[in-house]
C-alpha cells in the first residue's frame, strides 16, 4: 500500500529505528537526521516517516505530511541558529538521488553559491 515500510529502504528503517543515525529532531509524522556525508557545516536530512520515492509523490499523495517536512526544514534551520540556508529535494537519478524515500536537505553554515552545479 502506497506509504508502507519498504524492507529494501534505508531510511524506512532509519524510521523504524533499525539502522543507527544522529537524530535531531523528531515528531509523530517526521524524523530529521544528520547526513553521513555532510557537505556543509550542518547538513541534517528530513524525511517523512511514510515511504514515498520523492518530495513530488510524498507532496501528491500526503500534503499534510509534505507540509510537516518543510516546517521540520526551517525547525532545524532555526535549532542550527541559521540565517542563511538551503532546502533541497534532488529528485530522480539524474540529479543525484540515490536514496528513493523522500528527503529534504537542510544546508547551511557556510556560504552556498547560486546556481547550484
Ligand atoms: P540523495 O543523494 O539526495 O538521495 O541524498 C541521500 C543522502 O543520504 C546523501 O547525502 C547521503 O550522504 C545520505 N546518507 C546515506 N546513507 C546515510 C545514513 N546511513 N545516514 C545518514 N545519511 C545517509
Ligand atoms: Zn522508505
Amino acid at each position: 500500500m502506497a506509504g508502507e515500510p519498504q524492507d529494501d529502504c534505508l531510511f524506512c528503517k532509519i524510521a523504524e529505528g533499525h539502522v543507527p543515525a544522529t537524530i535531531v529532531r523528531e515528531t509523530q509524522t517526521t524524523v530529521a537526521f544528520r547526513d553521513i556525508n555532510p557537505q556543509a557545516p550542518t547538513h541534517v536530512l528530513v524525511i517523512p516517516k511514510v515511504h514515498y520515492e520523492n518530495a513530488a509523490t510524498l507532496a501528491a499523495a500526503e500534503p499534510a505530511i509534505a507540509a510537516d517536512v518543510l516546517t521540520e526544514a526551517r525547525s532545524v534551520a532555526q535549532d542550527e541558529k541559521l540565517d542563511s540556508y538551503r532546502i533541497v529535494f534532488n529528485t530522480g537519478a539524474g540529479a543525484g538521488q540515490t536514496v528513493f524515500h523522500a528527503h529534504a536537505h537542510v544546508l547551511g553554515g557556510r556560504g552556498l553559491q547560486w546556481p547550484p552545479g
